[in-house]
């Protein structure tokens, strides 16, 4: 534990030295264990609407959303009762059932460019999914995707070569060997040119382009104007698939996801997060001729002992179903004005270099001078310290954000006034922290 944090409680930091003993790091996912921001982790104990309470009893304005899928807030009574009323008959068959294909119409009925689903059980399935899918397709090989944009934690896609200069893939990560990257060809984000350089070297051989359509994962970093649709016409030029990673914008930024709001088509687009409400699932979809390539139609071998599980059916029909007529997403809009508008008052007032962006129901914070960040190396200029004491001392104030300066902020339904002027009053004390650190 870090001294100069407050948290976490002393039952918090008895699970975590506990957790450490028998799980790596104590997490089962990397970014929980605060390596980013220094200290340890609080260990949560339930949730409701827009807060979250830990097991020492603190309450916290949660702007993580289990890292996305609780666009209706946590523990919405529809969702919970429907995931209840399914687990009453039965967890999970290994045989079709017709929630399966309820889930897959309401994705088709609600992204233009869908009209067949398979589902799986995570981002990482979908986009490893996405991928072997384009690949299958058109018969080729390799895959270009942006420094900064994460699709999981695939082999292949596990690189993360430096921004700027087009280069071959270098593993990411040991144990990705480098025969297993050696299609991967990394362009920078924002940057049509460096995309056309690739297809120029490569464009017989290339695949897809696989992009998150608004990076979530360094940091909320809008497509400039004309970026989309040029990785649109490039792919049509070269004959390659255009895949969007979805992942985190679906449903997120439009209740047509990402290509609704910016009005551009993908061929393939990975799901995840909010299609299953808060329950471990994923999904791939595209036009039936692109989706028939998958087994059994095609020959392209897909499969999952507990894909399209009951539970996260159930849970992700009640919340797609909530988020169709795009009711949702208007009264979350004025909510993250507000929240963002009394961010940057409070940053100014307090005299730190600080800059917000956003799309639909997602956000960045930057502790920045720059007026706008779009680039993977603009991201990586924004100060990172600065960022651990506004974190901290939020969190001692009883606002959860995500526990890195690289991760996107997630607002709810549920995060009414009372929600975003808990979470400004704390900002003027984290601010005031900043600014004397
Ligand atoms: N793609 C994107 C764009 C993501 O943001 C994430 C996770 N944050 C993933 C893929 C991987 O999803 P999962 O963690 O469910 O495997």
């Amino acid at each position: 534990a870090n001294a100069q944090w407050q948290r976490p409680g002393p039952r918090s930091a008895e699970l975590f030295e506990r957790a450490a003993r028998v799980t790596p790091g104590g997490v089962n996912s990397p970014v929980r264990a605060f390596s980013g921001v220094g200290g340890t982790p609080a260990f949560i104990d339930h949730a409701s609407g827009a807060y979250i309470y830990d097991v020492d009893g603190n309450e916290y304005v949660d702007y993580v959303g289990s890292f996305g899928p609780m666009i209706l807030g946590h523990a919405h009574p529809a969702v919970v009762e429907a995931v209840q009323q399914q687990a009453s008959k039965g967890l999970s068959f290994g045989a079709p059932t017709g929630l399966e294909t309820e889930l897959a119409e309401l994705v088709c009925s609600m992204v233009d460019s869908i009209e067949s689903v398979r589902m799986v059980n995570s981002g990482t399935e979908a986009a490893m999914t996405a991928l072997r899918l384009a690949r299958g397709h058109t018969g080729r090989k390799k895959v270009i995707k942006f420094a900064g944009n994460y699709h999981g934690h695939v082999d292949a896609l596990l690189v993360n070569a430096g921004s700027g200069a087009l280069t071959l893939g270098i593993p990411g990560s040991p144990g990705v060997p480098e025969a297993v990257v050696q299609d991967t060809l990394v362009a920078t984000y924002n940057d049509l040119d460096s995309v056309a350089e690739a297809f120029k070297a490569h464009g017989d051989d290339v695949a897809c382009v696989m992009v998150e359509p608004v990076a979530g994962n360094m940091n909320c970093v809008p497509p400039e104007d004309g970026f989309l649709q040029g990785l649109r016409d490039l792919c049509d030029e070269y004959g390659a698939l255009l895949v969007f990673d979805e992942v985190m914008t679906g449903f997120r930024v439009h209740p047509g996801c990402a290509q609704a709001h910016f009005g551009v088509t993908p061929d393939v687009t990975a799901l995840g997060k909010i299609v299953g409400g808060g329950m471990p699932v994923g999904a791939v979809g595209g036009p039936s001729k692109v989706m028939e390539t998958l087994a059994p139609t095609g020959p392209v071998y897909q499969a999952g002992t507990l894909s399209g599980h009951p539970l996260g059916m159930a849970a992700g029909i009640a919340t797609l179903s909530r988020l169709k007529d795009g009711s949702v997403h208007e009264a979350i809009a004025p909510k993250l004005d507000s929240l963002l508008q009394g961010l940057q008052q409070c940053a100014d007032k307090h005299g730190v270099p600080f800059l917000t962006q956003r799309v639909g129901a997602m956000f960045g914070m930057f502790f920045t001078d720059a007026s706008r960040v779009s680039r993977f190396d603009d991201v990586a200029a924004c100060d990172t310290d600065k960022f651990a004491v506004f974190f901290h001392t939020m969190l001692d104030h009883g606002v959860y954000l995500a526990p890195s300066a690289f991760e996107a902020g997630f607002i709810s339904q549920a995060h009414d006034d009372t929600a975003i002027q808990r979470t400004l009053e704390a900002a003027d004390a984290a601010f005031a922290a900043v600014a004397q650190a």
